[in-house]
This record gives structure tokens, C-alpha cells and sequence, in this order.
């Protein structure tokens, strides 16, 4: 795979960062929306790849860990979270 740059050269600029921990700092948002262990970062629901406009929309950020996060770069798409599995 091809080096990407930085993480701020792709965009996760201090805005990001901010509103990120705002989010995860909610209680609604403590564990990760796969898994159900902490979560520590912000996981897009519709692949920013494909739908760049929806970064800074809330309504597609759901809370992650590491672990699942960097499963669904790999895949490209979002896992069924925890929720939806219960169903
Ligand atoms: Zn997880």
C-alpha cells in the first residue's frame, strides 16, 4: 500500500482532534460500537473514501477502538456494531 502522508496532510487537523474527544467524552460514546470495550477513537460510519462530505457529520460518527478501526480501514467498510447484532 501506498505511505498516505501525515495525518494532518489527510485531513485530521486540530477541528478533527477537538470534536473527536468531544465525542468520545460523552457517556453515550464510552465503549467502542463493535466490540463493547473502551473506546478511543471516532469511526466513520459510511467510509470517508467514499463519502468525504460526511468527516465532520456527526450523525456518521459512531465510537471505536483501535482494534476494530483499523479492521475496517482494511475492509473498507463499517463492521455491524454491537447494537445491531442484538437485534
Ligand atoms: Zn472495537
Amino acid at each position: 500500500m501506498r505511505k498516505r502522508g501525515s495525518a494532518t496532510s489527510r485531513g485530521y487537523d486540530s477541528t478533527w482532534r477537538r470534536e473527536a474527544a468531544a465525542f468520545l467524552s460523552d457517556p453515550a460514546n464510552r465503549l467502542c460500537a463493535v466490540c463493547g470495550r473502551p473506546a478511543k477513537v471516532v469511526m466513520h460510519i459510511h467510509s470517508i473514501r467514499l463519502r468525504p462530505d460526511l468527516r465532520m457529520n456527526k450523525s456518521n460518527w459512531r465510537p471505536g477502538c483501535h482494534s476494530c478501526n483499523a479492521k475496517e480501514a482494511v475492509l473498507g467498510y463499517a463492521l455491524p456494531s454491537l447494537a445491531s447484532k442484538r437485534k
